[in-house]
C-alpha cells in the first residue's frame, strides 16, 4: 500500500493549481514549522492539511477500513499518526497559525471543498 501523504499526490496537485489560480500564494512543505504542512501561507499564518483518510484516521469509511491482516500493527501505526498530527496541531497554534486539515474524501465535492478552503484562508 502506497503512504498516500507523499509530496505531490493528486488530491494535493489539484488543490495546488486550484487555490494558485484563485491568487493565492503558499510555501510547500515548509521544514521549519511543526508537521511540515503541505501548503503554507506565511502572512495570513495559515496552514492546510491534505490527509490520506486511511493513514489518519480519518472517521469515515475509507478511514475506518483497518486491514484485517496485522490489524493490531496498523491501529497502533495509525494511532500514532493521529498523536502526531495532534501534536503538530497544537504546536502550530502555540506559534499563533491557523489549521484547515483536507481529507482524502472530501475531494469527491471539489466545489464545496474549494468554498471551505477560500472561506479559510480569506477569514
Ligand atoms: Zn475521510
Amino acid at each position: 500500500m502506497k503512504h498516500i501523504r507523499s509530496n505531490d499526490t493528486k488530491p494535493e496537485m489539484r488543490i495546488r493549481k486550484y487555490l494558485f489560480s484563485k491568487g493565492f500564494r503558499y510555501r510547500l512543505h515548509k521544514e521549519d514549522i511543526p508537521g511540515k504542512p503541505d501548503l503554507t501561507f506565511p502572512s495570513r499564518k495559515k496552514v492546510i492539511f491534505i490527509n490520506g483518510c486511511f493513514w489518519h484516521g480519518h472517521d469515515c469509511k475509507r478511514g475506518a477500513r483497518i486491514p484485517k491482516s496485522n490489524t493490531a500493527y496498523w491501529l497502533k501505526k495509525i494511532g500514532r499518526n493521529v498523536e502526531r498530527d495532534k501534536a503538530n496541531y497544537l504546536k502550530l497554534k502555540e506559534l499563533g497559525y491557523e489549521i484547515a486539515t483536507v481529507w482524502e474524501c472530501e475531494m469527491k465535492d471539489f466545489p464545496a471543498l474549494a468554498e471551505k478552503l477560500e472561506a479559510f484562508l480569506n477569514a
